[in-house]
């Protein structure tokens, strides 16, 4: 079943006189459980998408429906709870509150949500088990971002939104990260949506959503999605 449209979206950007047409028109339309990567240059558009798909920014024209819901037109207190109750977000520079631990991290995003599993599950399940009482700044990079995918999908998101998340990784760290996502979106069937500049990790996707200049450039489905080893 479809989770997600984007039907001729569009995003302007006014900075006093200047204009900045960051979406020009986009459709898209991605399936429940499916792992999506989209892939453009710098300034493409790619994470406009994201934040309006994420509810943290909205679109200047066009429709985006998530599951059975429109969200475009939604109000700030509706768009924070869809925020808070269906959407993980993961980033490239982790975003991790520093005075907490990494298992005081994770429960701090779930506080809110009604649906949430347990933060020691999770936290076991991205490699973590015995860094609980780490704060951030005792982890390395590839650690800190498992932790900020564990708080991720603590919540159960319908969503896990992923900007740049292997960005700030050497190659065999973001590899790691990697091969997390994809098994967790195997087994949780969450839908996964990460965005890249980087076009080696194009493969490891069902679906590529290629942006260039705020328009969709392409659209192509992996028959034989390569598996992170
Ligand atoms: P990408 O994620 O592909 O690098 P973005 O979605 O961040 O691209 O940006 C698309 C375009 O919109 C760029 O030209 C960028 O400068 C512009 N843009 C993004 N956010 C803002 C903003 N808050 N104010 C003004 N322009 C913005
Ligand atoms: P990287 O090579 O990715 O930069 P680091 O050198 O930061 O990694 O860390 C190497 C290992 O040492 C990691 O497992 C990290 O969690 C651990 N580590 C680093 N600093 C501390 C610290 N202050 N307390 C506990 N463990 C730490």
């Amino acid at each position: 079943a479809t989770l997600i449209e984007f039907k001729k979206v569009t995003k302007a950007y006014q900075i006093g006189e200047v204009k900045i047409q960051a979406l020009a028109g986009v459709d898209f339309s991605i399936s429940e459980g499916e792992f999506v990567v989209i892939l453009g240059a710098s300034g493409a558009g790619k994470s406009t998408i994201l934040n309006i798909l994420g509810g943290m920014d909205t679109a200047s024209s066009g429709h985006v429906f998530v599951g059975d819901q429109e969200i475009t037109g939604w109000s700030e207190k509706k768009l924070t709870e869809y925020r808070g109750e269906q959407v993980g977000f993961v980033f490239q520079f982790y975003n991790l509150i520093p005075n907490l631990n990494a298992l005081e991290n994770v429960e701090f995003a779930t506080e809110v949500c009604k649906d949430h599993l347990d933060a020691r599950d999770i936290l076991h399940k991205v490699g973590l088990a015995n860094r609980m009482k780490n704060f951030p700044s005792q982890l390395s990079g590839g650690e800190q971002q498992r932790v900020a995918i564990a708080r991720a999908v603590a919540k159960n998101p319908a969503l896990l939104l992923c900007d740049e998340p292997t960005g700030a990784l050497d190659y065999v760290t973001g590899k790691s990260v990697l091969k997390l996502l994809q098994d967790l979106n195997k087994e949780t069937k969450t839908c996964v949506v990460l965005v890249t500049h980087n076009s080696a990790i194009a493969p490891m996707a069902d679906k590529v959503i290629r942006v260039k200049s705020g328009r969709i450039e392409s659209i192509t489905i992996n028959d034989h999605k390569q598996s992170v080893e």
